[in-house]
């Protein structure tokens, strides 16, 4: 296996010592914005800028739209068969693990996260996404019906063209790789806007799709800002044909709004407040030690996360008890130390409307740990895991998305209570339930309004099943022959035979 070395790249100043240039990638070369602006991006564990990020425009993405219609139309790419696909495919899986724990640090630096998450989770999951795909997508099968002996009609499935892929910040590369590893596997050509935040995987992938063999300009990274820029631009981009979004439910708003105007097709993963359920009967051990993780890992800010913990009134005291006790032992600190558990959070715009919660669910309820800035950890956005409770389920606590590490554990009686809890949301991405009733679980999944139920687990994923929310949560669904179809036009072709 030949690896890049990543490590190297972009230490280049970029004006700016110390400073990795990121600049965007355009038909197969880095080059600046066209305005020749740059932004600084912060590590948010010490609050020290790590990078000079190209800051683009609407000119940006339409040379990007340019190439990769040029690119598509050329064939080189597009006309490949999906055997030959699945090999530029795989390799681009291979060199991401090849490259494992550059990309891991460079996670770590741009998210916070803890550096066992970028490596165990984020940076492996990309390498997944890559070499399922380029497998599931060989299986992906088009109809036949045959009306009469003479008469046949047959829906194939053709790339869309240039397709839009725009990502937060969370899970930087994961979520960028779950997009784009489909979207090839159909033959697309593909312009990536990173989120702002965390625009250094993104910048180091080009470098691997490149060396894995992919046709200049089928793969572009715009690099720059969302609203009013390179993200808003993307969207109204005549030549790109469909937009596949990952962030806020208000941005998905304004998404769509900003597309209808060349109707595209659109595909939205949006937020969430999972509602984690734990009955009596659970396995209580299991139940306690996973719903601290799903409210904390990643500082709280994973759409999935389960953001409200509801408990039976039997076991509320103990269950509580002893989530505070675990929530309390969570180390946080320096995310490249492989012993922290809980690292930064994104940004102190971030952070400063976490802590404007806090102060509400202190206000509101009772405060039974953490929920402080740990200044004591230097410049970073640290924060101490929070547990409250005492909480209306009509306060915002409950009712918004808080995206970090702050927990509402409320108590409920009976099943009918708990399905009414966990359905006061606007959202409905996941939830979870722990119980030993198969009955109650049949009963609660069928009731509960998300596109994802886990049953006595958190987080499990399958990536041929359907990945997505109702509600406020979402638009289609991501995932196995989702994916594939949303990145592909149906066709169907008509045969009348004579004799
Ligand atoms: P965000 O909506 O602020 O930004 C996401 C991306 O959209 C960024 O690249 C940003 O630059 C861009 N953007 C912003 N405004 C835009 C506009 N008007 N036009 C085009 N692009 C625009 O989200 P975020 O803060 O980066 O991410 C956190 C959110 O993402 C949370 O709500 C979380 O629940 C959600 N999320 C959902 C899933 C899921 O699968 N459902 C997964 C991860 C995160």
């Amino acid at each position: 296996m030949t690896s890049i070395k990543l490590a190297d790249q972009g230490k280049r100043g970029g004006g700016k010592s110390g400073l990795t240039d990121i600049p965007n990638f355009i038909d197969g070369k880095f080059v600046p914005a066209i305005s020749g602006a740059t932004f600084e991006t912060i590590n948010p564990a010490t609050a020290k800028a790590h990078g000079l990020v190209a800051s683009s425009t609407a000119g940006d993405i339409d040379h990007a739209a340019t190439a990769g219609q040029r690119a598509f139309e050329s064939g080189k790419w597009s006309h490949l068969s999906y055997a030959e696909r699945a090999g530029v495919v795989t390799r681009i899986g291979d060199l991401i693990l090849a490259n494992r724990e550059t990309l891991a640090l460079a996670e770590t630096t741009d998210t916070g996260k803890p550096i066992s998450e970028s490596f165990d989770g984020d940076i492996l999951r990309s390498a997944q996404n890559f070499h399922f795909f380029s497998q599931f997508a060989s299986t992906f099968s088009e109809e036949a019906y045959t009306a009469s002996e003479n008469e046949r009609h047959i829906a194939v499935r053709e790339p869309v063209g240039v397709c839009g892929l725009i990502t937060p910040w969370n899970l930087p590369l994961y979520l960028a790789t779950w997009k784009i590893a489909p979207a090839l596997m159909m033959g697309n050509s593909i312009i990536l806007k990173p989120a702002e935040w965390t625009p250094y995987t993104a910048y180091l992938l080009c470098s691997i799709v490149k060396e894995a063999g992919l046709p200049d300009g089928v793969f572009n990274v715009v690099q720059g800002f969302g609203a009013a820029s390179a993200g808003e631009a993307l969207t109204r981009h005549p030549l790109v044909r469909s937009i596949s979004f990952t962030g806020e439910t208000s941005t998905g708003k304004a998404i769509m709004a900003a597309a209808s105007g060349t109707l595209k097709k659109v595909s939205f993963e949006l937020g969430g407040k999972g509602a984690n359920i734990i009955f009596a009967d659970a396995d209580l051990d299991d139940a306690i030690a996973t719903s601290v993780r799903a409210a904390f890992r990643n500082q709280g800010q994973i759409c999935l996360a389960g953001s409200r913990l509801f408990v039976q009134r039997a076991v509320y005291d103990q269950v509580v008890e002893k989530m505070v006790a675990l929530a309390k032992a969570i180390k946080v600190g320096d995310p490249t130390s492989k012993e922290t558990q809980m690292g930064a959070l994104i940004s102190t715009e971030h952070m400063d409307k976490v802590l404007a919660y806090l102060a509400l669910g202190k206000a509101e309820g009772q405060l039974l740990c953490g929920g402080e800035r740990l200044t004591e950890l230097g410049a970073g956005n640290f924060l101490s895991p929070a547990i409250f409770t005492d909480l209306s389920m009509q306060s915002r606590f409950l009712q918004e998305e808080i995206f970090g590490p702050a927990l509402p554990i409320l108590p409920f009686d009976d099943e009918e209570e708990a399905v009414a809890m966990a359905n006061d949301t606007p959202y409905g991405l996941s939830a979870s339930i722990w119980t030993k009733d198969i009955d109650r679980v049949h009963r609660l999944s069928r009731k509960i309004r998300a596109g994802m139920i886990w049953v006595n687990t958190w987080f499990a994923r399958d990536l041929r099943t359907p990945f997505g929310g109702q509600k406020s949560s979402g638009i289609g669904r991501e995932g196995g022959r989702y994916s594939l179809e949303f990145f592909s036009e149906a066709k169907t072709i008509s045969y009348k035979y004579k004799g």
